[in-house]
């Protein structure tokens, strides 16, 4: 009776091994702090002081081929994706910062050692922008020696694909909700991030996807509850804009 109580004791250990601890992502860095603004290089650093897994931010191509990090298609005024560089930088975000190029939020995340850089492209009006962004994004990544330390997330299928053409061995995640793990699977990406309504009108999908080798993970979760029902769920991230509220969730 000892024996099995032993042996049903180590399965318990090497199954929660393998399944691991829920780790917190920084929904746009750790902005809702002082001195911090969504997606500035101070969100990113932040974000590393507090300790989280990984940083997320947004990256968008500018006409004449920059690219920046910015959550929306347009800021002070301008569509970023027919609005110049300069023309961008004559607005400030609220910490006072102007808005951080992709070369130099990856040149701050290098320094920021033990931290993923969760690198979202977003979806162009022009494929051919998209195209185009993913080209510099993956030579950036490579610039900096970073592709162990980037995770590429993507709402547009078209920029999952063309990441997986130009960096095979990437993390590329899909965000759209639309396409179950088993056909993600077999597109060849690397796991799911889904809204939290997907997964819980899906409830089977966390673990089917962990079932085949997925990556799981569920964006914005701000509130203690549902963020207790995906550590559950045994989910491998959470993005969120309230990191240390999850930290503390995660001690407890
Ligand atoms: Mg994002």
């Amino acid at each position: 009776m000892k024996k099995v109580r032993t042996i049903l004791y180590l399965l318990i250990c090497v199954a929660s091994l393998s399944w691991g601890q829920t780790q917190v992502i920084a929904h746009r860095g750790f902005w809702k702090t002082e001195g911090s603004a969504q997606n500035s290089l101070a969100a990113l650093k932040k974000a590393h002081e507090i300790g989280v897994y990984g940083s997320e931010f947004d990256v968008w191509l500018t006409a004449d081929g920059i690219p920046i990090v910015n959550h929306d298609a347009s800021i002070f005024g301008f569509d970023i994706e027919t609005s110049t560089y300069d023309q961008l930088m004559t607005g400030t975000l609220a910490n006072g910062e102007k808005i951080p190029t992709v070369d130099a939020y990856l040149a701050l995340g290098k320094q920021l050692e033990g931290m993923q850089l969760v690198l979202e492209i977003k979806s162009h009006k022009r494929v051919v922008n998209e195209d185009r962004l993913v080209r510099l994004c993956v030579e950036l990544v490579q610039k900096y020696e970073l592709e162990d330390r980037v995770d590429y997330i993507a709402f547009s299928m078209n920029v999952c694909k063309e990441l997986k053409k130009l960096a095979p061995e990437a993390t590329v995640v899909y965000l759209n909700g639309d396409v179950s793990p088993q056909d993600l699977k077999e597109i060849g990406l690397t796991g799911l991030d889904y809204n939290h309504k997907v997964l819980t009108d899906n409830p089977t999908w966390v673990a089917k996807a962990k079932g085949i080798g997925l990556t799981t993970n569920v964006w914005t979760v701000n509130e203690e509850k549902p963020m207790q029902g995906f550590i559950r769920q045994g989910i491998d991230f959470i993005t969120t804009d309230e990191p240390e509220l999850l930290l503390k969730v995660l001690k407890k």
